[in-house]
């Protein structure tokens, strides 16, 4: 048995200098994480942001029914192999990345079958995406999520419904999918508030707290969802990218998420993006980014962290990418390269920009979708 140490740690969420901590080597880096980052909403199917050129939208609801899809989402989403490869380059350059916590929406096969394929996992938050329309209704994806549910609870995983919103799912949805999780003791999201107030219709339909089951809410630009007794996952990547604008303050923020992990990196590729935004101390980013994503899902973290060379600053906006990575004290990532495979972040980042390719060939229209800026080259 080793030491860790480190000349400055985030510890669940305190900046604390001088680190030291037993490991299986002895080892020394310039910043520990304990735990690593978590990404509180990540669409990992995600390959295509609708995007036109110029254009901005009010709300998520103009959105859905304005942008321009290359490709066909229901399609790839059906096609269980395309999936869960577009899944597993999520998890694994998640892990590149350092972030050792994701909330996943989308197809629940699909996620779970690439979680499996890793020897060394993320922890998940599985929330299966269901609205009212065909697809995705919560029948159609009941059947998944009772297999599924005989998998997980080991504390690497939890189990969910992700309703898509207010305006996509009906109040009987709403109602089933908050007995689904009520049952298994499971979580609910729903994106809410993304371009428009959605409390009092929130309030019509969940009532008051205390609410049968957990709920996450995502987005919360015009929202302060304490208001309902909740806290927040924001996503000001692509708020900006989608409206033009995101929430300025992180009152009822609990957390950070990607939205579109292929398209943008996890959680710390947006970090930069996050800190001009907010403005707020770095310490209170640091916890918010890893530990409070793990509180706001109730999920443990004991053996998390992320190891780097560089400043904290760095390590802080996303510009430096971790050496280290360890999930529930198993070695995920080593010298900066997946340990089952041997990849690199590069070697994934140029997987998935085939990933793409291969599945705008299957499933798309012919046309190239506009592909998002990254975090670092938006305005705020
Ligand atoms: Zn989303």
């Amino acid at each position: 048995m080793g030491v860790i140490e480190a000349g400055i740690a985030v510890v669940h969420g305190r900046v604390v200098e001088g680190f030291r901590a037993p490991f299986r080597e002895d080892a020394y880096y310039d910043v520990v994480l304990v735990p690593g980052f978590s990404d509180g909403h990540a669409h990992p199917q995600v390959i295509d942001g609708g995007l036109r050129r110029g254009v901005r939208w009010r709300d998520s609801y103009e959105w859905i029914r304005g942008r321009d899809m290359v490709v066909d989402e229901v399609m790839v989403r059906r096609d269980l192999s395309v999936a869960s490869k577009l899944s597993y380059l999520t998890l694994v350059r998640a892990l590149l990345e350092g972030t050792t916590l994701l909330a996943l929406t989308g197809r629940l096969a699909a996620n779970v079958r690439a979680w499996l394929k890793l020897p060394i996992r993320p922890r998940i938050v599985l929330l299966p995406t269901v609205m009212d329309r065909v697809g995705w209704t919560l029948g159609e994806v009941l059947s998944d999520y009772n297999r599924v549910s005989m998998l997980v609870g080991d504390g690497f995983a939890r189990m969910g419904v992700f309703i898509h919103s207010l305006g996509m799912a009906g109040a009987t949805t709403v109602r089933e999918a908050l007995d689904l999780a009520r049952r298994g003791d499971g979580i609910v999201g729903l994106h809410l508030g993304e371009g428009l107030s959605e409390l009092e219709a929130f309030k019509t339909l969940m009532g008051e707290p205390p609410y049968p089951a957990k709920i996450v809410p995502v987005h919360c630009i015009d929202d302060d969802v304490t208001r309902v007794g909740l806290q927040c996952v924001a996503c000001p990547t692509t708020n900006i990218i989608l409206y033009g604008r995101t929430r300025r303050s992180l009152a009822g923020v609990a957390s950070f998420g990607s939205d579109w992990p292929l398209l943008l990196g996890t959680t710390p590729r947006h970090l930069g993006l996050i800190r001009r935004v907010f403005r707020e101390p770095v310490e209170v980013i640091a916890r918010m980014a890893t530990v409070d994503g793990y509180r706001l899902y109730e999920m443990p973290y004991d053996g998390d962290m992320v190891a780097f060379d560089g400043s904290l600053d760095k390590v802080l906006d996303g510009s430096v990418n971790p050496k280290l990575v360890v999930v529930n004290n198993q070695v995920a990532v080593y010298e900066g390269a997946l340990v089952e495979s041997q990849m690199t972040l590069g070697d994934v980042e140029k997987e998935i920009e085939e990933a793409i390719r291969e599945t705008l060939d299957k499933y798309g229209d012919g046309r190239k979708p506009l592909m998002p800026p990254k975090p670092g080259e938006l305005e705020v």
